[in-house]
């Protein structure tokens, strides 16, 4: 299949583009449209070649996944190149899917050449890109942040919370920042559903895009500003694990002579925390307050508390000696929090030869060790990760992906029904467990 990308229309600071695919590849779009707001930066001089960066960095994952061909009229040569790379990487990640048939067409490849000056971060408000910023502050670096990518664009309320953090942030430490609002024309819920069990059990989003398409939305800003880019993958250097948010990827793209590096890169993520425990009662004194915000859970909290990411990142903070009540984890009395926690893994753990095994994804499983290991067999509250394995099985296919096809493949007037009896099933045994596990309204999502 082929997807024709064009540029059809462009004011001060939004770009819209139009996709024209066929077939199974319409599939996996929400339409034909997509569209990219760059706040505080005027792109209507960017030229064409960068301005496609975007858009293609987006689509090209999913031409990798299906084998499809991309084409184009104009694009930058560096990120040209960066795909080709990018290609022969993913192609060993995942050698089940079709990446060697993809192809990308441009018509005309331009090489744009600018001289950095200073560098910009890639800011979530989680934990890795927090200690990237905490570890960057010398270089006074300007923060981006897109909308549109964790937080959905109708998740108004999230986003607001969110954009009022990073512009308080920046104020007090005297940085710039930027946001870009996104919208996603990409179906990432089907694609998980058809191809998590051709990459190891692994999100689509995570496993092919987010490492390419995240870095490629900021090019305008970059080009525009003369900046490289320094991003905070959730896997350090040394963990060789086909993910595309590693330094593997991240540091092979390059956008008119500028650079995406990762940073932080032979940090794990306990020991990003550490780096927030050691800085965050010197910010405290300069009147900064620090806020972690790593769920990715929708409600009106800053984080839910009771997802797996909102559970070893409560965890994390509680082993660096940092209150997580304090940092954006609204969850009350620790010990009763930990109690439940440890209820959930051990119920859910396999009882092997003396031990209890919690089988989990490879990525998981490492963050879990990771803990446990730091953890101590005199804590009061996290002593149960002791006696914990946390193991991982390279073919995850639960069932929840069999309902999610089952879904997509009924007929759209039976949908509604099959997703309220889903909807029902899931709330009763929630419900149950939450009833047999502990008193409380609360309950673990993981
Ligand atoms: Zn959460």
């Amino acid at each position: 299949m082929v997807l024709k990308i064009k540029s059809y229309r462009r004011s001060r600071h939004i770009v819209e583009f139009s996709i024209d695919a066929k077939g199974k590849t319409r599939f996996f779009l929400h339409g034909r449209k997509a569209f990219l707001t760059y706040a505080s930066v005027e792109i209507s001089e960017v030229p064409d070649s960068i301005i496609n960066v975007p858009i293609i960095g987006v689509l090209y994952p999913l031409a990798m996944t299906l084998g499809d061909e991309i084409v184009v009229d104009e694009l930058d040569l560096d990120f040209y190149f960066s795909l080709v790379k990018l290609k022969k990487i993913i192609s060993i990640f995942y050698p089940h899917l079709p990446v060697s048939k993809s192809n990308l067409t441009v018509f005309n490849i331009v090489k744009n050449n600018v001289k950095p000056n200073g560098f910009c971060i890639l800011f979530s408000g989680g934990v890795d890109s927090t200690a990237l910023l905490l570890n960057s502050l010398d270089g006074r670096p300007c923060l981006v942040t897109i909308w549109g990518v964790d937080i959905p664009l109708y998740d108004i309320y999230r986003w607001r919370k969110l954009a009022d953090y990073i512009i308080n942030l920046s104020k007090k430490l005297k940085l710039d920042y930027y946001f870009i609002a996104f919208y996603n024309p990409i179906d990432v819920t089907r694609l998980d559903a058809f191809f998590r069990h051709k990459m190891y059990g692994n999100d689509w989003w995570g496993g092919v895009a987010a490492g390419i398409a995240t870095p490629s939305l900021t090019a305008p800003i970059l080009f525009t500003l003369r900046k490289d880019l320094r991003t905070s993958p959730g896997l350090p250097k040394h963990l060789l694990y086909p993910w595309s948010d590693t330094s593997l990827i991240v540091d092979n793209i390059r956008v008119a002579g500028l650079s995406v590096v990762s940073g932080d890169e032979n940090l794990s993520r306990i020991d990003k925390v550490r780096v927030i425990a050691e800085k965050e009662k010197e910010l405290k004194i300069r009147g900064v307050d620090l806020m972690i915000r790593s769920c990715f859970k929708e409600g009106t909290l800053w984080n839910c508390g009771y997802c797996e990411k909102c559970a070893r990142t409560i965890t994390g903070l509680y082993l660096c000696n940092l209150d997580p009540n304090a940092l954006g984890f609204q969850v009350g009395d620790l010990s009763k929090y930990f109690r439940l926690l440890k209820l959930h893994i051990l119920t859910r753990s396999k009882k092997l030869e003396g031990k209890h095994v919690y089988t989990t994804s490879f990525i998981r499983a490492h963050y879990w060790n990771e803990l446990k290991h730091l953890s101590k067999r005199d804590d009061p509250l996290v002593n149960f990760l002791q006696y914990v394995d946390f193991e991982t099985s390279e073919y995850r296919i639960t069932c929840l992906d069999i309902l999610k096809r089952l879904l997509i493949l009924t007929p759209k007037g039976y949908h509604d029904s099959i997703t309220r009896a889903i909807a029902r099933i899931i709330r009763l045994i929630s419900i149950q467990h939450s009833r047999a596990g502990s008193q409380s309204n609360y309950y673990f999502r993981f």
